[in-house]
C-alpha cells in the first residue's frame, strides 16, 4: 500500500492523503488552506485538485474525517463522478452549515446539492473500495461526529487519526483506550495529527484543559454575570453543550435560529451516546432556547421561544454570538455590561492571524478566554503510540513534524518517526 500525504506534512489544515493499491486508490480529506497559513512552497489547492483528480486515474471514494473547512473545504471543486463518503451526523451538521452558506448573497457555486449527494457511513462499520478496507471509529475532536480511519490493505494495516483529543465529551471514560483495545489494537503505521506541538506553550497557561473543566468555569461566570455573550464556532457541539449545561437554573439560553437548529440535530444523534448532549430538565421540561432573529419554523416543538429582552435581562441569560452577523453585535450594544466570553482560538485575537471581526466585536466589553483546543496533548499521542505500538509513525497536521521524534513525551519512539514531504510516495 502506497500512502502519500499531498499536503499537510508541514502545515496545519488544508490536507489531503493519498491510499492506493495496484488497483484502487481513495482520498482521505480534501482540505482548503486554512487564511494566513499558506506556505510558499506548498502547493495551491487547484494543483491540489489537480494532482487528485484530473490526471485521468480513477478514484474510489474520498472520505471526510470530518467537517472542518481545513479537511473538506475542497468539496464543491471534487468532480461529480467521484463519491464523496462522510459521518452520518455530519452529513446533517454539513446540510445546516451549507444552507446558511449558500444563502449568502453572492454564492455563485452553491455547495447543497454536493453535500446531499454525500454517502454517510457509520462507527466501526467497515467500507470496502477494491482491495482497500476502511473502518471509521469515532473520536473526539471540536467538530462533532470526528472520525478515525483504520485502513487495511495488501496486509497492512494503518491508523489514520484524522485530528483527534480525548479532553472533550465523545473522549470521556478512557474511550481512546477502550477503543484500540477492542477494535484497532496494533497497527503497521500511525499517521496522526500533531497540531497542539506548535502550541505547547499555549496549553501549559491554559486552566481549562477539558470540555469539562470549561463548562465548570462558564457555570461560575454566569452566576457572577447576569448577561453574557459567547463568542464560539457554531459547530464546536462539545463547548456550546458545556455551556447549555453550565447555565443555572432560572437563567435563558440564547441563541439564533442556526445554532439552535445545529444543537437540536447533535442532541438529536448523540443525545443515545452521551449524557451531555440531552437536553438540561427544569420542572420536567427541557430548557428552551430563546432565540434572536427570525424563527425559521422553529417554535414550541422544538422548545424554542422568541427571546424577549424585557424578560431574560430580569432572569439573566447567555447568548451565543457571532462575530460575522452584526445582529449579534447590535443586541449586545443593549446589554448591560455584558461579559463576553471568548471560545476560540486565542491566536485570532493577536498576532498573524488576528481577526479583527473579532477584535471589534469584542471592542471594549470585559472578556474572558475559555477555550478548549480540539486537539490531541501531547499526552494523549503519546497513548495511542504506545496502544497500538506502530513500527511507523508518520506526523502531519503540524508545523513542525521534524520536532516530533524531539518531543519529549515521545522522545523514545523517535526512531519510528518518519517525516514525509508533501507529495512524496510512502510505501509501506
Ligand atoms: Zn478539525
Amino acid at each position: 500500500m502506497k500512502i502519500i500525504i499531498h499536503r499537510g506534512t508541514h502545515q496545519i489544515g488544508g490536507c489531503a492523503t493519498e491510499i492506493r493499491t495496484e488497483q484502487h486508490r481513495i482520498i482521505i480529506d480534501c482540505g482548503a488552506n486554512l487564511p494566513g497559513s499558506e506556505m510558499d512552497d506548498a502547493i495551491t489547492d487547484e494543483q491540489l485538485l489537480e494532482k487528485l483528480f484530473h490526471r485521468g486515474e480513477p478514484c474510489d471514494g474520498v472520505l471526510f474525517s470530518h467537517y472542518h473547512g481545513d479537511h473538506m473545504g475542497l468539496y464543491r471543486e471534487i468532480p461529480q463522478e467521484y463519491p464523496l463518503y462522510a459521518g452520518a451526523t455530519a452529513k446533517k451538521m454539513l446540510e445546516c452549515l451549507t444552507k446558511r452558506l449558500d444563502s449568502i448573497p453572492g454564492t455563485i457555486k452553491k455547495g447543497l446539492p454536493r453535500i446531499q449527494g454525500i454517502q454517510p457511513y457509520f462507527p466501526n462499520k467497515q467500507l470496502i473500495f477494491g482491495d482497500i478496507k476502511v473502518t471509521p471509529y469515532v473520536t473526539d475532536h471540536s467538530a462533532l461526529d470526528a472520525y478515525m480511519f483504520l485502513i487495511e490493505a495488501d496486509g497492512k494495516k494503518v491508523l489514520f487519526t484524522g485530528d483527534f483529543r480525548e479532553h472533550g465529551i465523545a473522549g470521556a471514560k478512557n474511550t481512546l483506550e477502550k477503543l484500540v483495545n477492542t477494535y484497532i489494537k496494533e497497527v503497521d503505521v500511525l499517521i496522526t495529527e500533531g497540531t497542539m506541538l506548535s502550541r505547547m506553550e499555549e496549553v501549559k497557561h491554559n486552566l481549562i484543559q477539558t470540555e469539562e473543566d470549561l463548562g465548570r468555569r462558564a457555570g461560575e461566570l454566569f452566576q457572577a454575570n447576569k448577561e453574557s455573550v459567547i463568542l464560539v464556532s457554531s459547530t464546536n457541539l462539545d463547548s456550546i453543550m458545556e455551556f447549555y449545561h453550565g447555565l443555572p437554573w432560572g437563567m435563558d439560553f440564547v441563541c439564533d435560529a442556526y445554532q439552535a437548529e445545529l444543537i437540536l440535530t447533535a442532541m438529536a444523534d448523540k443525545g443515545k451516546y452521551y449524557a451531555r448532549y440531552r437536553p438540561k430538565l427544569i420542572h420536567g421540561k427541557p430548557r428552551r432556547f430563546c432565540i434572536v432573529g427570525e424563527m425559521e419554523g422553529l417554535g414550541a416543538e422544538q422548545n424554542c421561544c422568541k427571546a424577549d429582552f424585557s424578560v431574560l435581562k430580569k432572569r439573566g441569560f447567555t447568548m451565543l454570538a457571532r462575530e460575522s452577523n452584526p445582529m449579534f453585535q447590535r443586541i449586545t450594544a443593549k446589554f448591560h455590561d455584558p461579559l463576553i466570553i471568548y471560545s476560540k482560538w486565542t491566536g485570532y485575537l493577536e498576532g498573524k492571524h488576528a481577526d479583527p471581526k473579532i477584535r471589534n466585536f469584542i471592542g471594549n466589553y470585559r472578556m474572558e478566554v475559555l477555550h478548549t483546543g480540539g486537539h490531541a496533548y501531547a499526552e494523549t499521542i503519546e497513548k495511542l503510540i504506545r496502544l497500538t505500538n506502530p513500527e511507523v509513525i508518520v506526523p502531519m497536521h503540524t508545523e513542525c513534524p521534524e520536532n516530533f521524534g524531539r518531543t519529549e513525551a515521545f522522545e523514545v519512539y523517535g526512531d519510528r518517526v518518519k517525516v514525509l514531504q508533501d507529495g512524496e510516495e510512502y510505501l509501506c
